[in-house]
């Protein structure tokens, strides 16, 4: 069993009520135990996402599952969601990102661990340092530490 933490995110339907049931659905993977969850975050959408705002979260999960299983299980609740992707970055009713697997590095064509955009989105690290404020990004450091260069984003601790 590994810790990995897992980033959540919704801007349609009715976001809050989707990372309840992600939520829910995370703690019912095979070999996995949810372990911790952050707070919900509302952020201003970033690119071509929005609008609506965005909620996100991040949780921490106690998994048996390799890698690339885990990203297939989180696949697989995205689209029990209805999850759809006309474009990217396109509004979505669910998105789940696999942010942190242990303390590996991951490169294969699926997956890239750590998400190698997580240090660069302030509705990432701000409930990642809720769930653990100590968080190491491989090859970058402390994740507080990548707080400063973030602080202009619009994010805000809903619940
Ligand atoms: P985004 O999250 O950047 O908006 P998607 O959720 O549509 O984009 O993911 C696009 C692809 O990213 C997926 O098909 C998946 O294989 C790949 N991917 C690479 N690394 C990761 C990761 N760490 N977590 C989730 N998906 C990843
Ligand atoms: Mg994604």
């Amino acid at each position: 069993m590994l810790s990995a933490y897992i980033g959540l995110g919704s801007n349609l339907g009715d976001p809050a009520a989707q990372l309840c049931a992600a939520l829910a659905a995370l703690s019912r993977m095979p070999e996995t135990r949810l372990a911790a969850r952050s707070s919900l975050y509302r952020s201003a959408p970033v690119g071509d996402a929005g609008p609506p705002d965005f909620v996100n979260a991040v949780a921490r999960v106690e998994t048996g599952l390799a890698a690339e299983a885990l990203l297939d299980a989180l696949q697989g609740i995205e689209r029990a969601h209805g999850r759809e992707r006309p474009f990217p970055g396109a509004p979505r009713t669910l998105d789940l990102d696999l942010l942190l697997y242990g303390s590996q590095r991951i490169a294969t064509e699926r997956l890239s661990v750590p998400h190698p955009r997580m240090h660069e989105r302030a509705f990432v690290l701000l409930p990642l340092l809720e769930l653990d404020p100590d968080a190491q990004i491989p090859d970058l450091g402390a994740a507080r530490d990548c707080l400063c260069s973030v602080a202009g984003q619009n994010v805000e601790r809903m619940r």
